[in-house]
């Protein structure tokens, strides 16, 4: 018994041994290559101190292999929470804390003879062996070493615990390896050789620092990356739908499932492995033909699609990548902005700057084309009289008013205060007048109601048609001064340009 126990020792202490230097050459390859040899040396360094405990033949050298075992076990007890901490990625701390534990013990153990803190007396035995009897710096020291121990395992746990799909298994081999030294140390306790105690936990190490070193070689970090990419695309709001070359669905994220199922529900259940023709629903079944970047409408809603082709490194073509992106509310945001760019704020009808820009490019279409120039009269006085607020809505009413009567061809927009301008595309200038007087006649007809009564204004009115010129800025500028000519005329009235008889400064800037 005693030989073949020896036997396990020695080849324990020579295995780990080699299992400390193999991982020390693999330190710049793994960042836990460095913690395994330290587990490994002090594994190596507690079977051999062990080997000499055991066949020991005077007491004396009994006692050296006795007190060796402990700075390999101060060693293990550094390395596994140093492993741990690397294992579950935390920061490792500050590493020098841990070498505390390991000099106080080796201090102690080697004052041990003068002071027996750590063992109060030895017991020896006529066949030259040992029996240490523990005191209390052995106690504070084995606590230490399973409270360690203990957090070691509930970080493991945590992070276990936290750990993603795919990724626990990994922690489940680490949390193995931890267990089997710690159960061989207490089965240990119950065997004994001779009046020697005989403890495994030393070899036990050895299968602890396999399974550790088979967890870090085949799984972490090759396996830490896919499964974080998946999470990642898993998280995407984004659908993303991985396809063969033959256009089979390989892979789909919770958010295509969702989009698929929404678009065809003839599609809904798995996916994979079925024709993209057969489950993408009739309007995106043509994008994998089409541009690698389309934007489609399916189902009222609107979709930027992406066509990824993947390559290989042989040069062919492994499948596709589809991502699709539900754009309809960023869509519709993006009309709305552009609508409010071009609005009048108060009235509804366009602004300023808009009209402009339709007629610097409207001058150039053929046709005969004419603006007006509206302008209320008397407005101060409704302000004045009425209040603001009424000023307002008359306004708005007017605006509104004019927009219908003008109907979709025409361009109605604010130009000022309580000024209007009206672009007539396809309209002369004769023909336009006589449009504008109808406006004019129909907005005498309206009525705002205010607290003072039903009240009503009018408008002045100048119309111009475009020259032969093209010029925009000369076409609102006479539309201007026959505006002047209406107020002149005493209001209420609509000036044609030729009929403008006066030629005031004008009042219209260059236009911005
Ligand atoms: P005229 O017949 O000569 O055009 O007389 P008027 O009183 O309309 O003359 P003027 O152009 O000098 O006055 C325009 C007034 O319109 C002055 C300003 O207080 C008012 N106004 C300008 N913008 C607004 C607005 O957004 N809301 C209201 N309520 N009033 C406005
Ligand atoms: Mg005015
Ligand atoms: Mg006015």
């Amino acid at each position: 018994m005693r030989a073949a126990l020896v036997t396990v020792y020695v080849a324990a202490a020579l295995l780990a041994a080699a299992y400390a230097v193999l991982s020390w050459r693999r330190r710049h390859l793994s960042p836990l290559a460095t913690s395994l040899s330290v587990i490994t040396a002090g594994g190596a360094l507690w079977s051999l101190a062990q080997s000499v405990a055991i066949t020991a033949a005077s007491p004396a050298v009994a006692r050296v292999g006795t007190y060796a075992m402990f700075p390999g076990v101060a060693m293990i007890i550094a390395g596994f929470l140093w492993h741990t901490s690397v294992f579950t990625g935390r920061r490792p701390g500050r590493l020098a804390l841990l070498l505390v534990h390991p000099v106080l013990l080796v201090a102690v153990v080697l004052t041990d003879p003068w002071h027996h803190a750590f063992f109060s007396s030895i017991t020896s035995h006529p066949d030259g062996g040992v029996t240490p009897h523990p005191g209390w710096a052995y106690w504070l020291h084995a606590a230490y070493c399973y409270a360690m121990l203990a957090l070691g395992t509930a970080r493991a746990t945590g992070a276990m615990r936290r750990a993603v799909h795919g990724h626990r298994r990994v922690f489940v081999i680490f949390l193995g390896g931890a267990l089997v030294p710690a159960v061989g140390n207490l089965v240990s306790l119950f065997v004994a050789v001779g009046d020697r105690q005989a403890d495994l936990t030393p070899v036990l190490f050895l299968v602890t620092a396999t399974m550790w070193w088979w967890a870090e070689r085949s799984g972490v970090p090759a396996r830490r990356l896919p499964v974080a990419y998946k999470q990642v695309i898993a998280a995407l709001s984004d659908a993303v739908m991985v396809l063969d070359p033959d256009g089979q669905f390989l892979d789909v994220n919770p958010a295509a499932a969702e989009m698929l199922a929404a678009l065809n529900p003839a599609s809904t259940g798995a996916v994979v492995g079925r024709p993209w023709s057969e489950i993408a629903g009739r309007q995106l079944a043509s994008v994998l033909t089409g541009t690698d970047e389309q934007t489609v409408a399916a189902n009222g809603r609107m979709y930027d699609v992406r066509v990824v082709r993947m390559h290989a490194a042989d040069g062919g073509s492994p499948g596709t990548v589809v991502v699709v992106r539900d754009v309809t509310e960023l869509e519709r945001l993006r009309a709305e902005l552009t609508d409010h760019a071009v609005r009048d704020g108060l009235t509804g009808v366009f602004n300023r700057r808009h009209l402009t820009a339709v007629l610097r490019d409207q001058v150039h279409e053929a046709g005969p084309l004419s603006a007006v120039m509206i302008d209320v009269d008397h407005f101060k006085a409704v302000n004045d009289t009425y209040g603001h607020a009424v000023g307002d809505e008359v306004l708005t009413r007017l605006a509104q008013e004019i927009s219908d009567a003008a109907g979709p061809a025409a361009v109605v927009a604010r130009y000022g205060g309580e000024e209007f301008a009206v672009i007539l595309p396809g309209v002369a200038g004769k023909a336009a007048a006589d449009l504008v007087e109808q406006w004019r006649l129909r907005c005498a007809q309206l009525s705002v109601a205010t607290r003072l009564g039903p009240l009503r204004v009018t408008f002045s009115a100048g119309v111009a048609q475009l020259a032969s010129t093209a010029d925009a800025e000369d076409l609102l500028r006479r539309a201007d001064r026959a505006l002047y000519a209406a107020k002149e005329q005493g209001r209420n009235r609509v000036v044609c340009d030729t009929a403008a008889r006066s030629s005031p400064p004008s009042r219209v800037p260059a236009a911005s």
